[in-house]
């Protein structure tokens, strides 16, 4: 059956909150999603909202850039089933593992390095524009509580201008994601600039370890345990503690129901994931108080790998 934590129905009395640690803490359990078919199972799963629409996913075939109106179209059927949720969207994150046919930017010897995410928007200025203006609009149709969030920012500046943006299409909650080690080095000044943060641990961990994400050869720097991605995570809780604002976790990392309460021990406030998962990781969550998940997260932290930092966790957990 699924746990009374993430069964919450009614509207989540602030933002991103629907679950509790044993001691009352409230955590967003939310969803990922991707398309109408995924929105329908974050709401089945007892999503307290959408930490992640990965719009690109809308458009990976598409092979000239959708218009306004088609993009308000796409956004909106992803957006219905989720009414009076909080949906956090994603701008599009073109390039390196999902390049875009309309946005090649040419021959790149190291994609993954390149001009993706936010970045494409220096080269195309207006297609952020466009895509910002669809999302309001896609927003107002459905009655869906939209904030929209950048891919693959790097500096204070750039998140900054990014929320500016975003205020100037009438979105005016806007956060990014950090999944580069500058942005989490810059944390607080990241915060200052928006509303909120999300990690995309998938990304960070590939920049913090210099280890491409695609290569199964490289899946133990990849491991979302490792403790130095883990450290990189408590400084953004330390930073969201000292601004007051949310700090996200939506890579795979929040999938794990260990891992997910360790996170919420480093001060993260809200895990995304795919719905399937959301069970699982709500009913872990409540089986600990935050001081003891806070506990699983200094032990595992204080290792030098990531298996130890697993068996670690584990064992301050009882
Ligand atoms: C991430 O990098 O962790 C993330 C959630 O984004 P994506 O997997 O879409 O790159
Ligand atoms: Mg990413």
């Amino acid at each position: 059956p699924l746990p009374t934590v993430v069964a919450v129905r009614e509207r989540p009395a602030e933002w991103d909150c629907v679950g509790r640690t044993a001691d009352g803490h409230s955590v967003g359990v939310l969803a990922n999603v991707g398309s109408p078919g995924d929105a329908t199972s974050a709401v089945a799963a007892g999503a307290g909202g959408v930490g992640l629409f990965r719009t690109e996913f809308c458009f990976l075939d598409t092979a000239h850039e959708p218009t306004v109106e088609a993009q308000r179209a796409a956004y909106a059927a992803v957006l219905g089933p989720l009414t009076a949720l909080p949906v956090v969207v994603r701008t599009l994150d073109a390039g390196a593992d999902k390049p875009m046919p309309f946005l090649h930017a040419g021959f790149e010897p190291n994609p993954a390095l390149g001009v993706r995410g936010l970045r494409v928007a220096g080269e195309h200025p207006h297609l952020l524009g466009r895509q910002l203006d669809a999302i309001a609009a896609a927003a107002s149709d459905t009655g869906a509580q939209v904030s929209v969030m950048a891919p693959m920012v790097a500096t204070p500046d750039e998140a900054a201008s990014f929320a500016e943006r975003a205020r100037a299409a009438g979105l005016n909650r806007a956060g990014v994601m950090i999944e580069v080690p500058a942005a989490a080095l810059h944390a607080r000044e990241i915060l200052d600039a928006v509303d909120f943060v999300s990690v995309g641990t998938n990304d960070l961990a590939q920049y913090t370890f210099a280890a491409d994400r695609m290569l199964g050869a490289l899946a133990t720097l990849n491991d979302p345990w490792q403790p130095a991605l883990l450290r990189l995570v408590e400084m953004l809780g330390k930073a969201g503690r000292d601004t007051g604002k949310p700090v996200g976790v939506c890579g795979e990392a929040a999938a794990d129901p260990v891992l997910a309460g360790v996170l919420v021990g480093l001060g993260v406030t809200s895990v995304s994931m795919a719905a399937s998962a959301i069970p699982a990781v709500g009913s872990r969550i409540t089986q600990h108080a935050r001081h003891e998940w806070e506990h699983a997260a200094r032990s595992a932290i204080s290792t030098p790998g990531a298996e130890q930092a697993r068996e670690a966790a584990r064992a301050a957990l009882g």
